[in-house]
């Protein structure tokens, strides 16, 4: 934690393993061993990682998605002291899926140096691997559970013109290469990334239909990652009926009529009303 005005109180965002503890980097350690406080998501969990690297326990304050906010005014009362004050998340970059993003927000806004310790994230580490382009890509971290914000997600990835990177519970990667295969179409192209750095790491490549019914054979356990491939400029321009007849089913299980649905669906995913009208009758033989 270097750098800082003399007495000042700095926020050092660390990167933490997603599962190799020898991703730690040398500064992260040093950085964490130095903090007078270090805001982790769960004390016990960061407590362990402590001990298991041989740092010394810092005072360690929980800051995580369900006390953020309250946190927040705690935080700048440290960083007023003076304190160093380092921020982690049980795995990987803190605020990429995890809390943070208020504690940060917070001290810019007081005038306190904002610093960080880069490291593993899942996101890199699986875009990276997934060898379907690097350029340029999206983060779409998880997918909403259900309902038209899901509908609307999964349609803005059936037509990106960049990889998108999603990140998936194992009790839910069925449904979610399911419903991306539906928008899709089976045809594209996937990196489904498990266990990233850990021993029974794997990085399957293959088509989403290929993945379902991969999937469908013995569900994989662990942390995974998807990496969607870009649309085509074909499907760019026109998404699959597929892809249009699950938007509509969605927003209407949640309560829209068709007509609503079509519409909301013709813009979002640039088609028009009459064809995401009528291609959801006909998913229905209606
Ligand atoms: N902040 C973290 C980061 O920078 O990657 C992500 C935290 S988010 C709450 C946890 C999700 O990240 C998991 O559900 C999984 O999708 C992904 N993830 C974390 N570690 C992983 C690993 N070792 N292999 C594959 N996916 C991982």
């Amino acid at each position: 934690m270097t750098g800082g005005d003399q007495g000042a109180g700095e926020l050092v965002v660390v990167a933490t393993p997603i599962g190799n503890m020898g991703d730690l980097s040398p500064r992260a350690a040093a950085t964490l061993q130095e903090a007078d406080v270090v805001c982790c998501e769960d004390t016990r969990h960061t407590g362990q990682l402590l001990a298991r690297l041989g740092l010394r326990a810092s005072r360690l304050l929980s800051v995580h998605a369900h006390n953020e906010r309250e946190r927040v005014a705690e935080v700048l009362e440290l960083l007023e002291r003076g304190e160093r004050v380092a921020l982690v998340s049980d795995a990987g970059t803190p605020t990429v899926s995890d809390p943070g993003e208020r504690v940060i927000s917070a001290a810019i806004a007081a005038g306190y140096k904002v610093t960080t310790v880069p490291g593993p994230s899942a996101a890199v580490s699986a875009l990276v691997v997934a060898g379907l382009g690097t350029a340029r890509w999206r983060f779409e971290g998880f997918l909403p559970r259900r309902g038209a914000d899901r509908a609307r997600r999964l349609g803005e990835i059936a037509v990106a013109p960049h990889p998108s990177v999603i990140y998936e519970s194992p009790q839910r990667i069925s449904s979610t290469l399911h419903d991306l295969a539906n928008c899709c179409g089976g045809d594209r192209r996937v990196a489904v990334c498990r266990e990233l750095t850990k021993l029974f790491e794997e990085t399957w490549r293959g088509t989403l239909d290929e993945a379902c019914e991969r999937d469908a054979a013995g569900a994989a356990r662990g942390e995974h990652v998807l990496v969607v491939a870009a649309a085509m400029a074909g499907e760019r321009s026109a998404p699959s009926e597929g892809a249009v007849q699950s938007a509509v089913a969605s927003r209407m299980a949640a309560g829209a009529s068709r007509r609503q649905a079509a519409a909301e669906v013709a813009a979002d995913l640039g088609v028009s009303k009459r064809f995401a009208y009528e291609t959801s009758l006909a998913r229905n033989g209606q």
